[in-house]
C-alpha cells in the first residue's frame, strides 16, 4: 500500500488531514510569507493536488485573489495538474514573453504574469502537491536563490508530512502504551530537528532579503510616471513617501553615464528593448558613491500594447570594488618583473603572470593547467611537497632560495616566497609563488666569495711564509697555494740553486702531482720555453703550450718528454729577490687549453713577491744560524783554552800566600790577585756553561737534600762578602726536600743574590722565600733596586741579553739568567721575574717536589 492510498486522497476527510497537517509544519505561515517578500510575487500557496481535486492548504494572498485555506480550484484550469503529471517544475518569469505559456489558458484566466510551483514529493515518492506563487506582475524567478529556495521547501514540507504519517500509522498499529510513548518521543526529536533546519534555512533566507540589495522599479511607458521599492529609494537617497520622476533619478547618476541611461530608456520605451546596465550613481543624502545594476523588461498588455517597462535595481558597489581590486591586483601581478605563479594543494598551476613566461621560457596556456614540476629540477622535488606541506598548515615560505629549469632545461637560482590562498572560509585552497631570479646575484655573491677566498688565501700564505724560516717548507706552501688560486692541475717551483761546485740546478716542489711523476725526467734545463723565466724576463701565460712556437725547439724530446704530465694550459712566473737575482720560477699546468687568465698572472706574481721576501730571509736566517753557530765554537773553544792557565795562575798564588809570613805587606796584593783570578774563573765556567747548554753536554747530577739548609748555607755566605744588603730568609718549620742538582740549583740562588745586589745600589735589603706551592718547590728573590721594564722581562732570560740604559754601567756578559733558565727548565720547571721599573724586581723559579 502506497503512502497515497493509505491517506485515502480521495476522501473529503483524507483531504482534510492533509490541510491540517500542512497547517501543523511549524513556521508555514512565515514560510509563504518568506516566498513573496523574496518574489515580489503577491499570492503564495501549498496546494494539494490530487487526481481530481486543487485543494489550498495554506495561503498567503496580498493581491486579492480570494483563495481561503480549503478553497478549491478547479484542477483542469491550474498548470499543477499539468505538474501532477509531469513531476516537473513550472517557473515562467513573464507569461507574455514565455513562448510556451503566453498562449496557455491558465494564466489567462488568473491573470497573471508570473508563475513558479514547484511538486511537493511525499518520502515514498508519491506526488502530494506543489508549492506555488502567482502574480499579475512579471517577477525574476529563474535565478539559483528562488529555484534554490522553492526546493528547499518542498523538502521540508514533505519531511514533515512524512514524520506526521509515520506517527499517525504507528500509533494506531502500536497498543502498548509505552511504545507509542517511546516512538513519539523519537518522532519529536524528528520533528525538532526539522524544525531547526527549517527555521535556520529561514534566518538565511531572512538574511538573503536583507542583504540582498535589490528592489523592484516600473515605469509606465505612457505617462513616464516611475514607481520603485523603498530600497532603491534609500539607494539613491530619494524621500520614501515622495513619487520620483525619471529627471530626479539621471540627476543621481554619474553624468557620464546620464546620457547612456537616457538613450537606454528611450530605446526601450520606443523599440521594444530589454535593457541591463551598470552605472554608479551619488546618493544625493549621503554622497555617497554606488555602484548599481539595473535590469528592465518590457510587459505588454493582452492586446500586445506596451504597458510596462520595469524591473530590478541591485546594489553592486561591492562587486564593482572587487572587481577593481581585482584589476588592480591583475595588473600588478602582469607587470611584476618578479614571476608569480599560482597553484592548487596538487601543484597544479592555475595562473602565471608575463614574467613566468620571460624566466621559465613556458607560455601562459602551456603552464596552466601543468604540474608545477615542469619547473623543478628532478633532485629537487621533495623541495616541493616539503613546501606544500608548509602551505596546507597556513605557514609562509619567505625566501627561500633554490633553483628551477627553464623550459629548455637552463637552471636558474632564485629566491621563493610562497604563500597560502585562502577561500572565503578562510580554508587553504592552494599557494601562490613569487619568483626572483637571483642567478646575478649569485653570481656576484659567488665572485665576491671567489675573491674573498683568494684574499684569505694570499693573506694566510703571506702570514706563514714570512713566519717560516725554512725554504723548503715555504716552497711547498707558495707552491701549494698558487696551484689553488690558478686552479692549476698541477704546480711547481724550480728553485735555483748554486751546488758547492758553482753549478746551477734546481730543487722543486710540486702541487698536484707526486714527486716521482718528475724525478724521472730530470731536471728541466734552460729549454725555449722555460729560459724567459729563469732569465727574469717576466710571465709567461699561453693558453696551448703544445702549439707555441717556442714548444718542441730542443732535443733530445722536442716538447714533453714521453709519459710527462699533459701540459696544455701553462703558466710560469719568475720569483725574483730584492736583489734583481731570479730565485727561481713558479711553474702551472692544466691538461686543457686556456685554463689560466690574465687575474691568475697578478695572483701569482703578489704571491711570488712575498716569497721572495720570505725567501731572502729564509737565507738571511740561514747565514746568521751558520756564523752563530762558529762564534758558539769559538766561545767553547776560548774558555776551554782559557780554564786552564786560569787554574794554575789561581793554585800558584794560593801557594805563594800560603808561603808568605802573616805580617808580609805583600799578602794583601796576592788576596785581591786572588780574588780577580777567582771572579775570572767564575767567568770562564759561566762561559763554558753556556757552551755546554748550547751542545746540549750540560749534565745533572741529581741527590736528595734539604733546600731549605741549601739557602741557608748560601745566604750566610753572600752575606759574608756582601755587608751592603741584610738578606732576609724565609721559610717554614718543615725541610724543603728536593731531588736536584745540588749544585747547579746553588748556582741559579747564587745567581739571583748577585744580582739582587748588582741591581739595587743604595739599598740595604734583599728577601729570598721558599716554600711548597701547589706541590711544587718555589723560591722568589727580591730586591728593592732599578726594576725591569715590562718590555724587557721576557727577554732578560735569553742569551747575552743586558737592559740597555739602566744596567748598562754595570758589568756583566748578559748569561747569567740564560743559564739559570736552562738549569730550571731542565729540572722540568719554570723561571719567572716580576717587575716594576724604580721600585725593583722579584725572580721565581718552581721545580717540582718531590
Ligand atoms: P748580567 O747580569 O751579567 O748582565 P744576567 O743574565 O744575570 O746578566 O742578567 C741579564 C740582565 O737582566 C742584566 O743585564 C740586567 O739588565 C737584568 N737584570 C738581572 N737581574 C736584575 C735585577 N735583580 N734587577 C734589575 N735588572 C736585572
Amino acid at each position: 500500500m502506497t503512502q497515497k492510498e493509505k491517506l485515502n486522497i480521495n476522501a473529503p476527510d483524507a483531504i482534510k488531514a492533509d490541510i491540517d497537517a500542512i497547517n501543523q509544519i511549524p513556521m508555514v505561515a512565515t514560510l509563504l510569507e518568506v516566498v513573496c517578500r523574496t518574489t515580489g510575487m503577491g499570492f503564495a500557496a501549498i496546494a494539494r493536488v490530487t487526481e481530481d481535486k486543487w485543494v489550498a492548504c495554506s495561503v498567503r494572498d496580498e493581491i486579492n485573489f480570494g483563495l481561503k485555506p480549503g478553497g478549491e480550484l478547479q484542477l483542469e484550469t491550474t498548470i499543477c495538474n499539468e505538474i501532477r503529471q509531469s513531476g516537473v517544475e513550472v517557473i515562467i518569469d513573464h507569461v507574455a514573453e514565455d513562448k510556451a505559456f503566453c498562449h496557455h489558458h491558465t494564466p489567462a484566466m488568473y491573470g497573471f504574469q508570473s508563475y513558479i510551483s514547484v511538486p511537493i514529493f511525499l518520502k515514498d515518492g508519491s506526488f502530494f502537491g506543489t508549492l506555488c506563487a502567482i502574480d499579475p506582475k512579471p517577477a525574476m524567478l529563474h535565478t539559483p536563490q528562488v529555484t534554490g529556495m522553492f526546493r528547499l521547501f518542498t523538502e521540508l514540507i514533505s519531511m514533515h508530512l512524512n514524520t506526521f504519517d509515520q506517527l499517525k500509522t504507528s500509533q494506531s498499529d502500536l497498543k502498548s502504551e509505552q511504545q507509542t510513548s517511546q516512538l513519539q518521543e523519537y518522532y519529536n526529536k524528528e520533528l525538532t530537528i526539522a524544525n531547526q533546519k527549517l527555521s535556520s534555512a529561514n534566518d538565511k533566507l531572512q538574511q538573503a532579503i536583507e542583504t540582498g540589495n535589490m528592489g523592484t522599479w516600473s515605469i509606465n511607458p505612457a505617462t513616464y510616471e516611475v514607481t520603485m521599492s523603498d530600497f532603491i529609494k534609500e539607494l539613491f537617497g530619494f524621500p520614501l513617501n515622495e513619487d520620483i520622476s525619471v529627471e530626479r533619478i539621471v540627476e543621481a547618476i554619474d553624468p557620464d553615464y546620464r546620457q547612456t541611461l537616457t538613450d537606454i530608456l528611450k530605446n526601450a520605451i520606443e523599440n521594444h528593448q530589454s535593457s541591463d546596465i551598470e552605472y554608479p550613481i551619488t546618493n544625493i543624502i549621503t554622497k555617497e558613491r554606488k555602484w548599481v545594476r539595473a535590469t528592465g523588461k518590457l510587459f505588454y498588455d493582452q492586446d500586445g500594447q506596451l504597458n510596462e517597462y520595469s524591473g530590478m535595481v541591485m546594489d553592486i558597489t561591492r562587486r564593482k570594488a572587487d572587481e577593481d581590486r581585482q584589476a588592480m591586483l591583475a595588473a600588478i601581478i602582469e607587470s611584476s618583473e618578479d614571476a608569480i605563479i599560482s597553484k592548487t594543494l596538487d601543484g597544479n598551476i592555475t595562473s602565471w603572470n608575463e614574467s613566468a613566461e620571460k624566466l621559465f621560457e613556458h607560455t601562459q596556456s602551456e603552464a596552466v593547467g601543468k604540474h608545477i614540476s615542469i619547473i623543478i629540477p628532478d633532485d629537487r622535488l621533495q623541495e616541493e611537497t616539503l613546501i606544500i606541506e608548509k602551505v596546507r598548515n597556513n605557514e609562509r615560505v619567505d625566501h627561500f632560495e633554490t633553483i628551477r629549469k627553464t623550459k629548455s632545461g637552463k637552471e636558474l637560482h632564485l629566491s621563493l616566497t610562497v604563500s597560502p590562498i585562502k577561500n572565503e572560509q578562510g580554508k587553504v585552497i592552494g599557494a601562490s609563488k613569487i619568483a626572483r631570479d637571483i642567478s646575478k646575484q649569485k653570481q656576484f655573491e659567488d665572485r665576491l666569495q671567489n675573491y674573498a677566498e683568494r684574499l684569505e688565501i694570499l693573506n694566510t700564505v703571506g702570514q706563514t711564509i714570512s713566519a717560516d724560516l725554512d725554504m723548503q717548507n715555504i716552497l711547498q706552501k707558495v707552491t701549494d697555494a698558487t696551484t689553488q688560486l690558478t686552479g692549476a692541475a698541477f704546480g711547481a717551483f724550480f728553485h735555483n740553486k748554486v751546488n758547492e761546485l758553482g753549478e746551477s740546478y734546481m730543487l722543486y716542489t710540486l702541487s698536484g702531482a707526486p714527486r716521482e711523476a718528475f724525478e724521472k725526467f730530470g731536471m728541466p734545463r734552460n729549454t725555449a720555453v722555460f729560459a724567459p723565466t729563469f732569465n727574469g724576463d717576466g710571465i709567461v701565460r699561453v693558453d696551448d703550450i703544445t702549439k707555441d712556437e717556442r714548444y718542441g725547439k730542443n732535443s733530445p724530446h722536442s716538447g714533453m718528454p714521453k709519459g710527462h704530465l699533459p701540459v696544455v694550459s701553462y703558466l710560469a712566473v719568475p720569483v725574483t729577490s730584492k736583489t734583481g737575482d731570479v730565485i727561481g720560477g713558479l711553474f702551472f699546468g692544466h691538461s686543457e687549453p686556456g685554463r689560466f687568465v690574465k687575474d691568475h698572472e697578478q695572483l701569482v706574481a703578489g704571491v711570488a713577491a712575498q716569497a721572495a721576501v720570505a725567501l731572502d730571509n729564509a737565507k738571511l736566517y740561514g747565514e746568521i744560524k751558520a756564523l752563530n753557530a762558529k762564534k758558539d765554537e769559538f766561545i767553547g773553544l776560548a774558555s776551554h783554552e782559557l780554564k786552564t792557565p786560569v787554574t794554575s795562575i789561581s793554585g800558584y798564588l794560593q801557594i805563594i800566600e800560603r808561603g808568605l809570613p802573616a805580617d808580609d805587606r805583600n799578602k794583601a796584593f796576592i788576596n785581591k790577585a786572588l780574588q780577580q783570578v777567582n771572579k775570572l774563573t767564575t767567568l770562564i765556567s759561566d762561559l763554558l756553561d753556556v757552551s755546554k747548554i748550547q751542545t746540549g753536554k750540560l749534565p745533572l747530577l741529581y741527590s736528595s737534600f734539604d733546600l731549605s739548609e741549601l739557602l741557608t748555607d748560601v745566604s750566610e755566605m753572600m752575606q759574608q762578602s756582601h755587608i751592603t744588603h741584610r738578606i732576609e730568609l724565609h721559610y717554614g718549620n718543615e725541610p724543603i726536600n728536593l731531588n736536584a742538582d745540588h749544585q747547579r740549583i746553588e748556582q741559579v740562588i747564587i745567581n739571583l743574590i748577585t744580582n739582587a745586589i748588582k741591581y739595587a745600589p743604595g739599598t740595604d735589603r734583599i728577601i729570598i722565600t721558599a716554600g711548597v706551592v701547589n706541590k711544587k718547590i718555589r723560591v722568589s728573590v727580591q730586591d728593592f733596586g732599578i726594576g725591569i721594564d715590562k718590555d724587557q722581562q721576557q727577554r732578560i732570560f735569553s742569551r747575552f741579553y743586558r737592559v740597555e740604559n739602566l744596567a748598562a754601567h754595570m758589568s756583566g756578559l748578559g748569561i747569567g739568567l740564560y743559564i739559570c733558565h736552562e738549569i730550571v727548565s731542565r729540572h722540568k720547571g719554570k723561571m719567572w721575574v716580576e717587575s716594576e721599573i724604580g721600585k725593583g724586581s722579584t725572580f721565581f723559579f718552581e721545580v717540582p717536589a718531590n
